[in-house]
């Protein structure tokens, strides 16, 4: 039995833990208050948490884990349809709220238990063994309904030792966290990720580049954010000196969740001199890539994979691929201790996802760079378009167009075209809305900088792109407008 959070019990009760706004709580106001929350959950099966960027979430979080009750976090901002369909699939029993919370109806109707983050408890034991579920996660819903994904303790507890080695991640750490708390990258990496390691978050609420500059040049040390957030600083530095001597003064600067356009990386290592490094993860994996701290950030890449996980492409019949030479495009298949244990009441769904030797289909596809570094080119089922006998990805696309001044959005997807078997379309948010770019000017573009077959043969100006709370494109949506 692995101990999830060696800090609670044997580190030192004064140290900084969480803090959210003007709240913080010590490491031993954290162990007293999830202890005593941990004493009101014990006896329950399952248990929701309405995962709001606060401490109460925090805190619930972690006295679920203490009591070896597997952990359920709800998106407060999800309808009330998508709420409905993850209570009757997970079943809970309660939920885990803090005092103001207002909740809508499919919530309302479970038993409600307010987390006092100002609690006394009896010091906590922790009360599972690796192999028991520590949260139950549901997918972004990119591709279809969300799935919630069963994840035991053992891959939140390696996941997050494998980053400690990749990211020489420490106790001295502390996170600037600005991201929602209801998927493993704002919950796992950026919560229990520090508390972990015995370091310390702070957490902005809402993100702003202000926030991010604020706490950096007040002594944080590392910042994770979705390309979204890094697109918002790309954009920032060049008229904030505060945010530039921020992120310069930062030991690490992570971006996952979504594909951060080579664009942006550029526009911030230009302006501060730093880069940042990318990983690659899912909600069903947790982490499987990273660059390394003391690696090269290659652009555009995902790095290599994370200490115990195997990775390898498939071609269509299954084989590996067996030329890594940055060209060649499989799908990703994962295998290690970061792995999730089934689809929660979707063995079809379970079984579909692992291959008969056990690796996990991750539906990403990707090229292998001689050296071992990753190259994700898209989704198998939304961005990998195959047009005149080529398969083509559609974020080398996508990144070309972000390079063109006229285009501040893009994403890529194929229609069916008669000659073709797929055509490439873009969708593209205008820098100037006055003047968009024209399909000639954005395939000459594309054309010259790629090569002639990738160019889009189709231009659709947006206002917006349909994004979802990380920032990530709706491709579903795109199609069908
Ligand atoms: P659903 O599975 O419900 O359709 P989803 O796949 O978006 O939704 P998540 O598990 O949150 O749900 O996201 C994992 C996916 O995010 C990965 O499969 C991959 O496509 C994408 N992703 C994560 N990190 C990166 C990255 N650094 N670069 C490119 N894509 C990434
Ligand atoms: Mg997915």
């Amino acid at each position: 039995m692995t101990s999830l959070f060696p800090a609670l019990t044997s580190g030192s009760p004064d140290a900084p833990a969480l803090r959210f706004g003007e709240r913080s709580l010590t490491y031993g106001e954290l162990a007293a208050a999830a202890g005593a929350t941990a004493e009101r959950v014990g006896d329950a099966r399952r248990v929701a948490v309405w995962a709001t960027p606060t401490m109460e979430t925090a805190v619930a979080v972690v006295a679920a884990l203490l009591a070896g009750v597997p952990a359920v976090p709800l998106n407060p901002k999800s309808g009330e349809k998508e709420l409905g369909h993850i209570l009757a699939d997970s079943a809970p029993d309660l939920v885990l709220t803090a005092p103001d919370d207002q909740l809508p109806a499919p919530v309302r109707d479970l038993p409600r238990v307010d987390v006092d983050v100002r609690g006394s408890g009896p010091a906590p034991e922790e009360r599972a063994d690796d192999d028991a579920p520590a949260l139950i996660v549901y997918t972004s819903g990119t591709t279809g309904p969300p799935k919630g994904a069963v994840l035991p303790r053992r891959a939140v507890a390696r996941t997050l030792d494998a980053l400690a080695d990749a990211w020489q991640w420490t106790g001295d750490d502390v996170l600037v966290h600005g991201l929602p708390l209801f998927h493993v990258h704002g919950l796992v990496l950026g919560i229990l990720g520090p508390l972990r390691r015995g370091g310390s978050v702070r957490h902005l609420g809402r993100f702003t580049t202000q926030g991010v500059a604020r706490e950096l040049n007040a002594g944080a040390t590392m910042l994770f954010g979705v390309p979204t957030m890094y697109h918002r600083i790309a954009e920032a530095v060049t008229s904030d000196p505060d945010l530039v001597k921020a992120l310069t003064g930062a030991r690490l600067l992570v971006s996952g969740s979504a594909a951060l356009p080579v664009h942006d990386h550029g526009r911030i290592a230009t302006a501060t001199g730093r880069r940042v490094i990318e990983r690659y993860g899912m909600t069903e994996t947790l982490m499987n890539t990273s660059v390394r701290a003391d690696g090269e950030a290659r652009p555009g890449t995902v790095g290599v994979p994370l200490p115990g996980v195997e990775l390898r492409l498939a071609e269509e019949d299954g084989s590996e691929v067996t030329a890594y030479d940055g060209e060649t495009v499989g799908e990703i298949q994962v295998r290690g201790p970061n792995l999730f244990t089934e689809y929660l009441n979707r063995p079809d769904a379970t079984a579909a996802a692992f291959t008969a030797d056990g690796f996990f289909r991750t539906g990403d596809m990707a090229v292998r760079d001689p050296d071992g570094y990753v190259r994700i080119v898209g989704r198998k089922a939304t961005d990998l378009i195959k047009s005149g006998g080529y398969k083509i990805g559609a974020g080398e696309i996508e990144n070309s167009l972000l390079e063109h001044p006229g285009v501040r959005e893009a994403a890529v997807t194929g229609e069916p075209d008669a000659d073709l078997g797929e055509r490439i379309v873009a969708w593209i948010v205008p820098a100037d809305p006055q003047s968009p770019p024209g399909l000639d000017e954005l395939a000459d573009h594309v054309a010259g900088r790629l090569a002639p077959h990738k160019r889009p043969r189709v231009v659709h100006h947006l206002d917006a792109l349909p994004r979802n709370d990380m920032g990530k494109i709706m491709k579903r949506a795109l199609a069908h407008d």
